[in-house]
């Protein structure tokens, strides 16, 4: 059976403890693998290594550091159907979805880090006759970048690749419940030549080798993604260290439909938005609203596509829905539903899991509820799968209320035709991230992230670069 090891000091290396942890096939409900148990003394290898590479690393020059970045993300590329396999076995994703959009996102984003920090300036403030300062942003050191299981490389990447740009040495851990293309990733590290050090990749559990990253006091920043409530974990135990800290967490966000606008087109996207990656993504939107004018057109739009969705063994091309991650998150999903009975909310679609002839897997079938208050639970809280729920409002004031109405404020989905309407509600809606007419259309250059209980910070574009590195202020007399 494979053994997930770690990479540190470009190597493979076992836990130091020898302990492994099973890895399961989450659309077969079977173990497939092993993955390190690591902690404490496998930080501090990694430390060790890091701090080795960490002189020459940050000191290279940065078309080198470039090139290098390049060169591993032209390898994911070339290694898109191996990797994008992995993918789909560890998750349970379709695989046209790993082929499509999680691979091809791990390798832009370091081909896109790569450019970025090529075209990196800092500002130069000129007091006039009498000094110059100019800001040089140093890197940190050693960083730690943690990411959580529904689009493993391509969150993972995400932080690494900046981390790495801006010269600082990183110790990254995946998801204990998909470690499969981060171990891989270590391969096409060792393969491109960077120096030994400047990437390690622990395997394990969050409260064990996570906790021991977060704790260890030669880590000078942590990127996280996950769940909000480890996100509070994680900013508790570093409030006394003052560690630089970027938190991804949680959503529950609205995909609003007015009634002026296309609606075949919003039923279409909300149908992405609300199941893709069986709605495993934090972007996906869980409350859908809809103008009361239109409500019942655009329910039934929705519905007939929903009914479509094409749900099956998630590696045949064809299937569009796979397997939530595990049999606990699906139990955690049919609690959900169990729970929005007794809230009063029927269920239009779905409500219950399925088989898939010869997998023994975890699937569930897309459900959409209405008749559900937003205060209820099932509003309130993140369900992160394929469970939505469909309400109506009368005006813009109260789609703006409802929108806003919940702890998280991840991103908002606006569907309207009124140029106006749009500027006005995208400045009424307290998330981080507004689409208008669009779901889930990135441009990597953008500010993304959260407000409220959704996070702290924003990844992406210049704000990944500065977050990953030092300001220092230079004044020199003229
Ligand atoms: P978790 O918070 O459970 O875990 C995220 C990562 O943190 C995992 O690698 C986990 O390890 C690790 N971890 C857990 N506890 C600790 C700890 N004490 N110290 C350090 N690391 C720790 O989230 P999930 O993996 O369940 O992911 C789902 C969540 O992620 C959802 O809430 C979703 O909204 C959010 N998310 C947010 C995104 C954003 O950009 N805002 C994007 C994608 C997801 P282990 O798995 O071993 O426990």
């Amino acid at each position: 059976m494979q053994n997930f090891d770690n990479f540190i000091s470009g190597a493979f290396t076992p836990p130091t403890d020898g302990n492994y942890i099973d890895v399961y096939a989450p659309s077969k409900g079977e173990i497939y693998a092993r993955v390190a148990k690591s902690g404490t003394k496998d930080v501090n290898k990694a430390v060790e290594a890091a701090q080795k590479a960490f002189p020459n690393w940050s000191k290279m020059p940065i078309s080198e550091r470039s090139q290098l970045l390049h060169k591993l993300a032209n390898l994911i590329l070339r290694d898109l159907d191996v990797l994008s396999q992995m993918e789909t076995a560890d998750t349970g994703k379709p695989i046209q979805a790993a082929r499509t959009i999680d691979i091809p996102r791990a390798s832009a984003n370091f081909s896109f880090f790569a450019s970025a920090i090529v075209n990196f300036s800092t500002d130069a403030n000129i007091m006039e006759g009498e000094a110059i300062n100019y800001t040089r942003r140093a890197p940190l050191g050693i960083v730690g970048c943690i990411s959580p299981w529904n689009l493993p490389l391509y969150l993972f990447t995400w932080k690494i690749a900046p981390a790495l740009a801006m010269g600082n040495c990183v110790i990254g851990k995946p998801s204990e419940l998909t470690p499969a293309t981060a171990w891989y990733l270590g391969k096409l590290v060792e393969e491109a030549g960077f120096p030994p050090g400047v990437l390690s990749i622990l395997q394990g559990l969050g409260n064990e080798v996570g906790q021991a990253i977060v704790d260890h006091p030669e880590i000078k920043a942590l990127s996280f993604t996950g769940g909000t409530h480890t996100g509070q974990q994680i900013a508790s135990s570093v409030s006394w260290d003052f560690k630089k800290l970027s938190l991804e967490l949680g959503g529950k966000n609205p995909f609003i439909v007015f009634a002026d606008s296309d609606l075949d087109t919003a039923a279409s996207m909300c149908v992405k938005a609300t199941f893709s990656n069986q709605g495993q993504i934090c972007l996906c939107g869980s409350r859908i609203l809809v103008e009361d004018t239109c409500y019942e057109l655009f329910k039934a739009k929705y519905l007939k596509k929903v009914a479509e969705i094409k749900t099956g063994d998630p590696t045949d091309p064809q299937t569009a829905f796979g397997a939530l991650i595990s049999a606990e998150h699906l139990e955690k999903v049919k609690g959900y539903i169990d729970l929005a009975k007794k809230e009063g909310g029927q269920i239009i679609a779905g409500g219950t899991p399925y088989k898939v002839i010869g997998l023994n897997g975890y699937f569930h079938a897309p459900t959409v509820i209405e008749g559900l208050n937003q205060e209820c639970r099932v509003n309130q809280e993140e369900i992160f799968g394929p469970v939505v729920t469909l309400g109506s409002f009368k005006n813009e004031a109260e789609a703006v209320q409802l929108a806003n109405s919940t702890k998280y404020g991840l991103a908002a989905s606006v569907w309207t035709n009124n140029v106006k309407q749009a500027h006005g509600l995208a400045h009424q809606l307290a998330f981080g991230i507004v689409w208008v007419n669009c779901w889930m259309l990135r441009d990597l250059r953008t500010p993304f992230g959260g407000v409220k209980a959704s996070g702290l910070g924003r990844e992406g574009g210049i704000d990944a670069l500065n977050f990953f590195s030092e300001p220092q202020n230079i004044c020199i007399k003229i």
